[in-house]
């Protein structure tokens, strides 16, 4: 339309607040001056008053003048998404099929979006003047007489005004005063709500994290990473190291060049529990160069959130390290992004928006002309897929530093384990022994429990046989309801067998144990003394109890450390010489076609934990299936061996990394309703015949109710996400659904339960 020009006080507001299109709003020209692409405004919608975001300052349409409504506020002073992300957003929303509102939901934190600004400090300090002026600028006011004498004592610095007022028991008039006569002067600053700036900050990683020779791989990476940077422009590379092969040494080399150059850095860890350790690593090696270390997680108070979003917005800080969420901080000029333990399934969002933190930093690497770093002792199949077909360039690190030896890796057969003791044990003799004699040699030992709460299956303590899926390969999880194994994938479900199909013995069982337990029988085999300590995801809702538990472990406080998942990933303690694994093969009693990928992860992960100090660490690891091969791998840690039979694996059945998945749940309040509603939806899609798209399904999901809601789902195998979801949106465009029953599409699906 002509008129844009002539009227340019219009501008695109897209709302955040159930309404996925932009709209065009009038604005004064006192605000338009400072409305850009990506400011965050107030806009009245409808009845109520919502925030929402410039997405253009040149609209395309221009409502006639009589409903023209206007924008009430700017919400903050700078923009809240910069044009790249914007970019990024709109990419996120339509490959994860989520709506661009809550996909910005995600990228912009709430605080941000409440409008919470940056916290002020007033400051005042005394002017200096002669004596005779303050007489006559004060005879008449004896308060104010008053209030400067105390404040004279402070002379020549600056103090806070609040604090002051309160110990000179003056009122606030009593000091505008005083500033209006010219005697006090003010001056306004922000103040910094800074994450993990505390007592707990690991002090002693200093020392360490001096300069030092690199070794020579460490050496040759750096420099393949560094001609990455050099060519300016996009790049994905794997950075494969063993454990305690020093990555983090080589992520440091990059960074160091790009912040040089003026570049910003993004730094991923899977977990919020990992972060400190990295900040503190980062924020001793990078503060000498006067640069500021940010941290980004959901796990943020309101103000830290704000201020570290300030921070990086302003430029102020060109680092920011954070979990999963964290790619979507406003790191100004990005030129790196670091994904560590890239193989995490944390990295996968299981809310809308259902991203993968991994895939979206090589998609935001992309619209930077960044270079993306994946590391992993463990790389994902995805990962080495995409390193196979040229898309992502491998850099290796095969030897530990310092020739420091892997750990020794025992396998503990329970089965028989079992067969010495009337009943299983959860705690074999060999690992009680070896503990007792860490704890008199005055060393460490870390207890690894595989995350609990997840459904039975069945197998057998004497050949360790899984009840699998005679067409899906994978395994059957136990139903309590009907006593009948059912297949998550495709629906097959046969009754509970009484004796084990493969060695018929009668043995056959479906069991598990938590850590609060392990914790106990650990206590009642050591000797009185001993430390034992447990983290689990209790401990994680309390603020720092794990970076003091982290802590107390590093000093040698505790002995045994008994956790579940966030034990095994990352953390470097010297003074650990021995590992448990005490069910090593949980994983593979799941029903889900990852299983073997994630028990040789795990593995090799929770042994990374040992033997990282002088002393040679030792591995002891309770499996019912010691023959697996992934076991038998993890236990030589043998990578490419491992990798090469899995993917022929995955191959033959065409899943991912070959094809990707799409999960598409259906959920109701009534079961019938919902299972209904999902086999008309096959019947319906069955009718369509899709184009390039395998379905199977519909089942009901191994949690069948959670919180009241019943859940069916269907898997859709394609090669392409935007040609899969295409078709399926066309389609259930036509299908209307009952309003009791709602539908989720979870595009690159982990979670299959
Ligand atoms: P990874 O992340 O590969 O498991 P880390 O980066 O944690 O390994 O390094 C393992 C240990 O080796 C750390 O304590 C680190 O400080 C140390 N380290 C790394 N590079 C060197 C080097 N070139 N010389 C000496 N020590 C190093
Ligand atoms: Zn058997
Ligand atoms: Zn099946």
């Amino acid at each position: 339309m002509s008129d844009n020009q002539t009227n340019p006080s219009l501008v695109e507001v897209l709302p955040l607040g159930g309404y996925d299109l932009p709209l065009t709003y009038g604005t004064k020209s006192s605000l338009f001056v400072d409305l850009e692409v990506g400011s965050l405004v107030r806009i009245p919608l409808g009845v109520r008053r919502v925030t929402g975001i410039v997405s253009s300052i040149s609209p395309k349409h221009a409502p006639p003048r009589e409903k023209l409504r206007f924008i009430s506020a700017l919400v903050q002073p700078e923009p809240v998404l910069s044009q790249e992300l914007v970019e990024l957003a709109k990419w996120v929303s339509s490959y994860y099929a989520s709506s661009l509102e809550s996909t910005l939901g995600a990228m912009i934190p709430s605080s941000v979006r409440d409008g919470m600004l940056a916290k002020k400090r007033r400051m005042i300090e005394v002017v200096q003047v002669s004596d005779e002026k303050v007489v006559e600028l004060l005879a008449r006011s004896p308060k104010q007489m008053q209030a400067y004498q105390f404040l004279k004592r402070t002379e020549g610095e600056k103090v806070d005004a609040v604090n002051w007022a309160k110990k000179a028991g003056v009122s606030a008039s009593v000091l505008d005063g005083l500033i209006q006569k010219g005697l006090v002067e003010e001056t306004i600053s922000e103040v910094d709500r800074e994450a993990y700036g505390d007592d707990w900050s690991e002090k002693d990683v200093e020392s360490v994290e001096s300069l030092r020779e690199l070794t020579a791989e460490q050496k040759q990476a750096t420099h393949e990473i560094l001609s990455d940077l050099d060519t300016g422009e996009f790049r994905a590379r794997l950075l494969q190291g063993v454990t305690g092969s020093g990555k983090t040494e080589v992520y440091c080399q990059a960074m160091e060049k790009v912040l040089l150059a003026g570049g910003g850095v993004l730094f991923l860890v899977p977990e919020v529990a990992l972060a400190p350790q990295t900040v503190d690593r980062l924020r001793s090696r990078f503060g000498k160069m006067g640069e500021r270390v940010v941290v980004w997680h959901s796990h943020l108070s309101a103000g830290e959130r704000v201020d570290a979003w300030r921070n990086l917005v302003q430029g102020k800080a060109k680092i920011v390290v954070g979990a999963r969420s964290a790619i979507f901080a406003p790191v100004q000029n990005l030129k790196l992004v670091v994904v560590d333990e890239e193989h995490e399934q944390a990295y996968k969002q299981e809310d809308s928006p259902r991203y993968h933190g991994r895939d979206v930093a090589v998609y935001r690497s992309f619209l930077n002309q960044a270079v993306c770093l994946l590391g992993s002792a463990t790389p994902s199949l995805e990962t080495v897929r995409n390193v196979e077909r040229g898309k992502y360039q491998k850099s290796i690190l095969s030897k530990r530093i310092d020739g420091r030896e892997l750990p020794l890796v025992h396998l503990i057969d329970m089965r028989r384990e079992a067969l010495k003791q009337k009943v299983p044990p959860v705690l074999s003799q060999p690992l009680i022994e070896a503990l007792r004699q860490r704890y008199q040699n005055r060393e460490q030992s870390i207890l690894f429990l595989n995350r609990r709460g997840f459904n039975t299956t069945m197998f057998c303590t004497e050949c360790g046989e899984v009840e699998q899926c005679r067409d899906c390969s994978i395994a059957m999880t136990y139903h309590r309801t009907d006593h009948y194994l059912h297949c998550h994938l495709c629906g097959y479900r046969k009754p509970a067998p009484q004796i084990c199909g493969n060695c018929q013995s009668l043995d056959i069982r479906k069991k598990g144990h938590g850590t609060q337990r392990i914790e106990d029988l650990v206590e009642a085999v050591m000797p009185r003394k001993a430390r034992v300590v447990r983290v689990d995801a209790d401990v994680m809702t309390k603020k720092n109890l794990f970076r003091e538990i982290l802590s107390d472990f590093r000093k040698g406080k505790i002995d045994v450390l008994v956790g579940t998942q966030m034990i095994a990933k990352g953390l470097d303690f010297p003074r650990v010489t021995l590992v448990g694994v005490i069910d090593a093969d949980l994983p593979l009693r799941m029903e889900d076609f990852r299983a073997s990928e994630r028990a040789f992860q795990i593995l090799v992960q929770v042994a990374g934990r040992a033997g990282r100090g002088d002393r040679a660490g030792e591995v002891y690891v309770q499996t019912y299936a010691p023959h697996e091969s992934c076991i038998q791998f993890a236990r030589r840690a043998e990578l490419d061996e491992f990798l090469e039979e899995e993917l022929a694996m995955r191959k033959e059945l065409r899943y991912p990394p070959y094809r990707h998945l799409i999960r598409h749940v259906f959920r109701g309040r009534g079961e019938d309703k919902t299972r209904f509603y999902a086999e008309q939806w096959r019947r319906k899609l069955d009718e369509s015949s899709l184009d390039g798209v395998e379905i199977k399904g519909p089942a009901a999901t191994p949690l069948a109710k959670i919180k009241g809601y019943y859940r069916y789902h269907l898997f859709y195998l394609s090669s392409s996400v935007q040609n899969c979801l295409r078709q399926i949106k066309e389609v259930r465009n036509e299908f209307p659904l009952d309003k009791e029953v709602f539908d989720i599409l979870d595009v690159d699906a982990y979670q299959v339960s």
